[in-house]
């Protein structure tokens, strides 16, 4: 059993709370992160795995718009820092052939989409993963070559069996993109008019688990290749305008790199492990009457909320349950209640090994959101998850 693990993240004040002139109400000290009402100045002390500090000290390279490292006492977090903890682990995972789970979890504006994508030349923990998934496999492929080059075996077409093939492992990678919007899910790889109006069925089988039936899944064969699929799948995102933030997505979407690896002895292929990772970016947990919620924003909203409060559903009673709670022990999860907990269930008390990001506002005027999101993260600790290699013997 291993605990989901959750990271925390504070951004810079964006201009709306520069311009309210709105006090930090977040402070960090080692893995603590603390809170402060702004009303009644009672402090709140939570422990994560990791806190991450990005507050301040953030200065950017006009030019590349890269964050520039070499500040002075800066404590800034950087997207390589987080990469490094949370992201290599996830690599090391699906090398190991264990499913993994990455979630980003905040009010909209908090800085989800800013780990877990990143902007302009400041990358987050997806870009910076499939770089590290084909360098790890490119120096494999050197190390074969070094040892005397090693053919792949052959297959029936004549083509190659593998994308890669290095001292007797073939690697396989594909990568899908799909999007959770009003509780219809739908491919982020078909054109918005090309997609069915119920949006995609959920199924499940004894031998692949929870799936989406009819999702594209394209195999890709660089870094490159992978970088421009998911950056046209992140251009058909559905974006709703709200007067939190005029970008922001209302929609969750979930990244899948498949991560396949073929052993063999010889020509003959004796096991194979098999690794989804899974990267997900959430709607703003936010409620829809903060955000100046029209009828339709607010229809929109309540679907939201209903992935989302189950999501919330399925956390407490798994986080219960695997603190022993009596009462726990006879509740149904309800991963079945909402398209995204049933799309995560594997991530959330199965097999797989989870960790979360929650992106914290440092402003005092939204306080009682990231109170709400900080309580949240704290109960997704306790979540025991039961991962195992996923192998399958050939013989
Ligand atoms: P969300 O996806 O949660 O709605 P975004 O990731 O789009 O929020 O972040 C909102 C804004 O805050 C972006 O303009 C982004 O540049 C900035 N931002 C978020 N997180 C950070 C961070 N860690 N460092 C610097 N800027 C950040
Ligand atoms: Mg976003």
């Amino acid at each position: 059993m291993t605990s989901v693990k959750v990271a925390v993240r504070v951004r810079p004040f964006n201009q709306r709370e520069i311009d309210k002139a709105s006090d930090c109400c977040i402070q960090m000290d080692g893995d603590t992160t603390s809170i402060t009402d702004p009303n009644t100045g009672v402090k709140k002390k939570f422990t994560f795995d990791y806190s991450y500090w990005s507050h301040d000290g953030f200065v950017t390279d006009p030019e590349t718009k890269m964050f520039v490292k070499d500040q002075p006492n800066s404590k800034y977090a950087s997207q390589v820092l987080v990469f490094n903890d949370l992201g290599i682990e996830v690599l090391d995972n699906a090398f190991d052939g264990f499913h993994t789970c990455l979630f980003a979890y905040g009010q909209t504006g908090s800085g989800k989409s800013y780990s877990i994508f990143g902007y302009d030349a400041n990358i987050g923990i997806i870009p910076m993963s499939c770089i590290e998934i084909f360098k790890r496999i490119e120096a494999k492929e050197a190390k074969a070559r070094e040892d005397g080059i090693e053919e792949s075996p052959p297959s029936a077409n004549g083509k190659p069996k593998h994308s890669f093939f290095a001292n007797s492992v073939g690697y396989d990678i594909t990568v899908s993109m799909l999007e959770i919007y009003n509780e219809s899910v739908q491919d982020l790889f078909v054109k918005p008019n090309k997609r069915p109006k119920g949006g995609l069925q959920i199924r499940e089988s004894k031998k692949d688990g929870v799936y989406v039936e009819q999702l594209t899944t394209i195999p890709v064969f660089s870094y490159q290749e992978i970088a421009d699929q998911i950056e046209r799948g992140t251009s058909l995102r559905t974006i709703g305008a709200t007067n939190m933030n005029n970008t922001s997505s209302r929609a969750h979407t979930v990244t899948t790199i498949s991560f396949k690896q073929t052993f063999y002895t010889g020509d003959k292929p004796t096991n194979q492990k098999n690794s989804n990772i899974n990267l997900v970016d959430l709607a703003g947990s936010e409620r829809a009457r903060t955000t100046g919620a029209s009828a339709e924003r607010l229809k929109e909203g309540s679907n939201i909320n209903k992935s989302l409060s189950f999501l919330g559903k399925v956390i407490s009673i798994l986080a219960a349950k695997a603190q022993g709670k009596k009462e726990a022990k006879k509740l149904v999860v309800p991963y079945r209640e909402s398209k995204l907990t049933r799309i995560l269930q594997n991530a959330l008390g199965g097999n797989s090994k989870t960790s979360m990001i929650a992106a914290l506002s440092p402003a005092a005027i939204n306080y009682e959101e990231t109170l709400s999101t900080l309580v949240y993260s704290n109960q997704v600790k306790s979540i025991k998850n039961k991962a195992k290699i996923n192998e399958n013997p050939q013989d």
